[in-house]
Formats: structure tokens, C-alpha cells, sequence
């Protein structure tokens, strides 16, 4: 404020009063968000997610644990913040996370996602794999390719971490959206399951890579190889796999194994207990029905608040 009142030029007073503007913006936006982290410890299923989220954080050693909370969307903020370029960026290190509140815990995985968006604010891959690419060739500005490139490494991270659990939230949740076009900061969904399902082969998992391929071939008629950052792919896969290996092996045939004592003797895995609970509500006999989908939410539940 101090230096809108003492600068000579009006464009100068101009940029001040833009940063300041946006500084208030920003800063009316965290104190909402830590309302609504508040109100949402009173939600029985707090503990459950606030477990799911630590256990992540202790994993892949994030700084601070990201604070959960019941929001209407699924996104991320803290001082990583979206303004990273600006100097008013806080110091102290700290984070959001939110789930969508009308989601059942079988849709969880999805904050894993909005996890990896904290823990790449700490680190240089998406400077590293853009400035790999000369920029102003393409159609799209470095903005737009940071982002998309942000967000495909997010999905693939998740994919990682969680395993095929997480391609299935990403497509029921999602479903419904496939026929619109995607906002111009998202890569194509095809280019999105087709990072999912190299992340998949990477561990081997090979049916449900088949499985997503699958429903990317019966719902698109694009190729991945259409997307403006097809040529961030491998690079994008390459990150992925340097992170430990959470997801077993043999989860897929463990999980089809676990369907049938599901409610009696849950997995404590959690890679596999989210598997287990894709399988079990798209089985013959539930395929979706609201009852499987609440009888494996609660599953979920019990594990996480075990
Ligand atoms: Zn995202």
C-alpha cells in the first residue's frame, strides 16, 4: 500500500494495487478454506480421511501433512499457491486438501491426486519437462502446457501410489463428463488414461491396464497422440516410476480373492482394499447399485478409522 501512494507512475500504482488486490484475494480465500477444514472435523468420516491423507504424507515425506477437508470439488491449496511467481508468497509451508463432501470414501483415491499437486509445488518436474520443449512452436502457451503437464503427472503419481483403484475413480467419476470438451488447462481425457495405464504396465499390472485402454477406445475417437503435450509422456511416466512401489504385484488377483469377505475380513492393504472395493460393487449381481457402493464405503471406513 505503502508504495502505491509513493510511486510517480500511474502504471506502476496500477501493478501495486493489482498485487495487492490479488494478495487480499488470496489470503479471503485460505481463511474460507480453514473455515470449512473446521467445520469439517465435526463429519463422522473425518478421522477416516484425515488417516487416508497422513499416510501418504508419511510416505513420500511432504514437509507438513496436507490439512483435509469436505469441500465441493476435489482440489489442493497452501503456500505452494497458484501465484508462485509473485513475491507475497508465504513462507510457511502448508497445505489443503479437499474431497468432494457428496463422495462416498470409495472415491477417495481422487485426493491422492490433488496430494501429488502439494508435493510437486516443492520440486522442479514440471519446469524440467517444459523446458525440454521449446515453447512458442506448439499451439499452446507455456501457462497452458505447465498446467496440462501438471495435471497428467498428478494422475500418473496417483496411479503409482493407489494403482488401478485410482484409474477407476478417475473414470466413474468423470462418466458422466466424457462427451464435453475438456477446459483448455486439462489434457484430453484420452491422453490422461492412456498416462494412467503406462503407469500401470510400469508395475506390471497388465489386465487393468487392458481394462482402462479399453474404456478409453470405446468412449474416444481421438488418439492420446492428439494431445498438444503428447510429446511429455514419457517423461511424465518417467517421474511416476521413480517413486517407490507402494501397489503389490499380485494385487489384482489378491483383491478378486478379497471380494467375497469383504464386509467380514477387509484387506489392510490399502492398494488393495480400494481394489477390492471396485471389483466388489462392479460384480455381477451389484454393478453399481447404490447399496454395494455404501456397503463398500463403509469398508473403507472401518480400515481407515481402525
Ligand atoms: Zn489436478
Amino acid at each position: 500500500m505503502e508504495r502505491i501512494e509513493t510511486s510517480k507512475s500511474p502504471s506502476v500504482r496500477r501493478s501495486y494495487l493489482w498485487l495487492c488486490d490479488t494478495a487480499l484475494q488470496w489470503l479471503l480465500l485460505q481463511y474460507s478454506l480453514f473455515r470449512i477444514a473446521e467445520a469439517s472435523v465435526s463429519d463422522r468420516r473425518w478421522t477416516a480421511l484425515n488417516h487416508f491423507v497422513s499416510f501418504y504424507t508419511k510416505k513420500l515425506s511432504l514437509g507438513v501433512a496436507p490439512l483435509p477437508l469436505f469441500g465441493y470439488s476435489y482440489f489442493s491449496s497452501g503456500s505452494f499457491s497458484y501465484y508462485k511467481r509473485l513475491s507475497f508468497r508465504l513462507e510457511k509451508e502448508y497445505y489443503v486438501v479437499s474431497v468432494d463432501k457428496s463422495d462416498p470414501p470409495l472415491f477417495w483415491s481422487l485426493a491422492v491426486h490433488e496430494f501429488f499437486h502439494c508435493w510437486l509445488g516443492m520440486r522442479e518436474d514440471i519446469d524440467r519437462i517444459c523446458s525440454s520443449q521449446s515453447i512458442g512452436t506448439g499451439r499452446i502457451d507455456r501457462t497452458i502446457t505447465e498446467r496440462r503437464v501438471e495435471e497428467a503427472l498428478c494422475d500418473a503419481l496417483a496411479t503409482r501410489i493407489i494403482g488401478p483403484a485410482y484409474p477407476h475413480s478417475y473414470l466413474h467419476k468423470l462418466w458422466a463428463q466424457f462427451p464435453v470438451s475438456v477446459d483448455v488447462t486439462y489434457p484430453t481425457h484420452r491422453f490422461r488414461i492412456e498416462c494412467m495405464a503406462k503407469v500401470l504396465d510400469g508395475l506390471k499390472l497388465f489386465e487393468s491396464a487392458k481394462n482402462v485402454r479399453d474404456i478409453g477406445d470405446a468412449k474416444f475417437s481421438d488418439s492420446w497422440q492428439d494431445e498438444e503435450i503428447s510429446w511429455a509422456m514419457n517423461e511424465i511416466v518417467a517421474v511416476a516410476s521413480k517413486l517407490p512401489r507402494f501397489v503389490k504385484e499380485d494385487v489384482e488377483s489378491e483383491a478378486k480373492k478379497e471380494i467375497k469377505s469383504l464386509d467380514v475380513s477387509p484387506p489392510k492393504d490399502l492398494p488393495t482394499l480400494l481394489l477390492a472395493c471396485w471389483m466388489f460393487i462392479e460384480s455381477p449381481g451389484h454393478e453399481g447399485a447404490p447399496s454395494a457402493v455404501s456397503r463398500a464405503s463403509d469398508v473403507i471406513l472401518k480400515v481407515l478409522e481402525g
